[in-house]
């Protein structure tokens, strides 16, 4: 059994501002280290149970945040988000199940640290056949198109919230209480990486034992809406052919996950 860990920073224990998950800023090397043991802690819960293989995705940013000398040393690391998948690089490697480990609500949720979808400063929404999707929902449905299921998440209670409305019966480990978008009430990072351990070790064994959520699985073809926040933004990302331009919204219609990942990213790194 392959398990994949997908990790991203926001939703890592203690985390609650972005000096603490910008690569430069003095706080940064501290929480690099927290996320390398939160992953950690999934990876001994996934191996307790019945995994034969776990890969960890660093996710934030450009993939370039767990410290793999720290990193169990039965696991290997998906290092640098310039690839096919990003965030959850390797998802086509005939994997089992994906966990979600440091996530972090979509845009515009309330009490959520750090809300976002993948780009804090450009995406003001998206929506995937009419449906809001944050990266907990973007990244759950590239799963859904292997037919891997989402069997965890860590993070806030409000991503925890998020995931459960997506995927009734996920797995779930509120590591902290955001009380607005930069503070929250935390669990000391043992007590968390205990819980995350735990609760990593009895979703991997309701695979095994049949019980795991389904998959998601969006209707194909897909439609999505991306609003950006300024004018310049929609207006360069734009210029990518397919795109519909409708005042600061792009559609853009996609066969399936992969390509609407792709064209999503594109997007966002047009919009500048
Ligand atoms: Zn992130």
């Amino acid at each position: 059994m392959k398990i994949l860990i997908a990790c991203d920073m926001e939703g890592i224990s203690g985390v609650v501002h972005w000096g603490q998950v910008m690569p430069g800023s003095p706080e940064y090397p501290r929480f690099q280290s927290i996320m390398t043991d939160d992953a950690n802690a999934a990876v001994r819960g996934a191996f307790s149970a019945v995994a034969d293989e776990v890969v960890v995705t660093d996710g934030h940013n450009t993939g370039r945040n767990i410290l793999i000398e720290e990193l169990d040393p039965r696991a290997r690391l998906n290092s640098s988000n310039a690839s096919p998948f990003a965030m959850v690089q390797g998802i086509d490697a005939g994997v089992d199940g994906l966990i979600l480990v440091g996530y972090h609500a979509r845009v515009g949720t309330q009490t959520a640290i750090l809300e976002h979808t993948w780009s804090s400063s450009r995406v003001a929404g998206v929506w995937i056949n009419e449906q809001p999707l944050g990266e907990i929902g973007l990244n759950t449905a590239m799963g859904g198109h292997f037919g891997i299921p989402t069997l965890m998440i860590s993070g806030d209670q409000s991503a925890c919230a998020e995931a459960n409305a997506l995927i009734p019966s996920i797995e779930s480990v509120v590591i902290k209480q955001a009380s607005s978008r930069m503070a929250a009430e935390c669990l000391p990072p043992s007590v968390a990486q205990a819980k995350i351990e735990e609760v990593a070790r009895r979703a991997v064994t309701r695979l095994k034992d049949g019980k795991a959520p389904a998959p998601l699985r969006l209707q194909t073809p897909l439609h999505m809406a991306i609003d950006f926040m300024t004018s310049e933004m929609v207006d360069a990302a734009s210029l990518l052919p397919g795109a519909q331009r409708t005042g600061r919204r792009i559609e853009y219609n996609a066969a399936d996950m992969p390509a609407l990942y792709s064209a999503f990213r594109c997007l966002v790194a047009l919009a500048k």
